[in-house]
């Protein structure tokens, strides 16, 4: 029997019917619940203001080695969530931290983290409300809550036939520098302090209408956007932006490690053709490149294609905790 994946655990045993998830909390009402970068609340007290919530669980053994530089996990525990808000067109308000931690976090470890945690919650003004602390095997839970105007939020359900995919940055930097450590210092710098794509997210409101973090693979995620908006894609394999460190690998595990490989924290997203020279502008102005990697078509359809415009024979899935 084939093992149940991650997402099929939370469709099955935790995602409600609609009509719960949106009752009122008080004067708080949801409009999006599970399955997008971030659960989206609105608020009668931030008038046209939409809440973006969004948790992510950093576990030690799992998603970063116990020895690993504690500034670099302080960082990376809020980058990866602040990635989420900066899915969402969402500016960040506030977060909470929840910590199982043993003997060997000592003061000296507790000092490093919260040092490149607050480093970057101080850079984007998010400020640290609650949370809880306990003892166990070292785990590292952050919920951030961000705002974003009602009607703006970049969501998985909104690609639309004829649409462009755009990603940001470079791609496979982290899954390299997991697979050859301390071969390259650029890739284990991508992979180690992540940069949440928080300023092209803010700039992308009005630009586009949906958006998602690269956080298990691009092959994997995109298959998010295209369940959730019911379309297809065509993705060219010759527009991908690799990350330099890829030269160094055969083709297919280039590929593969830019496309199935997680970690890259990049923001993917579409918009109509018309909009390209705004995207080329803001790519300057924010000093990031950004690709237009392939486009939007109908549901079902689902292609990586090289140069020739031949299929390359990959399969559209990326990492799995489960599975
Ligand atoms: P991301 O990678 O953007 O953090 P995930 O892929 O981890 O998102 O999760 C997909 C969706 O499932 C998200 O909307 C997330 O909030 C939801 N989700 C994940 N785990 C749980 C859970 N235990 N209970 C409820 N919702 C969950
Ligand atoms: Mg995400």
């Amino acid at each position: 029997m084939q093992a149940m994946g991650e997402f099929e655990r939370i469709n099955r045993w935790f995602a409600r019917p609609a009509h719960q998830q949106r009752k009122r909390l008080g004067e708080v009402a949801s409009l999006l619940g599970i399955g997008d970068d971030c659960a989206l609340l609105s608020s009668s007290t931030h008038l046209g203001q939409t809440i973006a919530v969004s948790s992510d669980m950093l576990v030690c053994g799992r998603h970063f080695h116990a020895d690993a530089d504690p500034e670099s996990i302080g960082h990376k525990a809020l980058a990866v969530n602040l990635s989420d808000l900066a899915a969402m067109g969402a500016q960040p308000l506030a977060f909470t931290l929840s910590m199982a931690l043993d003997s060997s976090q000592d003061e000296a470890w507790l000092a490093s983290f919260s040092r490149g945690l607050f480093s970057l919650a101080d850079s984007h003004r998010c400020e640290l409300i609650g949370g809880d602390t306990t003892s166990g095997p070292l785990c590292l839970s952050l919920t951030v809550i961000g705002l974003v105007p009602n009607e703006l939020a970049l969501r998985r359900d909104s690609a639309q036939e004829g649409d462009q995919v755009w990603v940001s940055g470079q791609l496979g930097a982290a899954a390299y520098a997991l697979k050859y450590p301390g071969d390259c210092p650029q890739a284990e710098e991508r992979l180690h302090w992540p940069e949440p794509r928080l300023e092209l997210g803010l700039a992308l409101r009005g630009i586009s209408r949906c958006a998602m973090d690269l956080s298990d693979g691009l092959l994997g995620d995109v298959v998010h956007i295209l369940e959730r908006s019911k379309v297809g894609v065509v993705l060219f394999a010759n527009q991908l932006p690799l990350h330099p460190a890829l030269i160094r690998c055969e083709p297919l595990e280039r590929l593969s490690l830019a496309l199935q490989g997680g970690d890259d924290y990049e923001l993917l997203f579409t918009a109509k053709p018309q909009v390209r020279p705004k995207l080329e502008a803001l790519a300057d102005q924010l000093g990031l490149p950004l690709s237009c990697i392939g486009e939007i078509t109908a549901d079902g359809q689902r292609q990586l294609l090289d140069e020739n415009r031949v299929p390359i024979d990959m399969a559209f899935r990326g990492f799995d905790h489960f599975c």
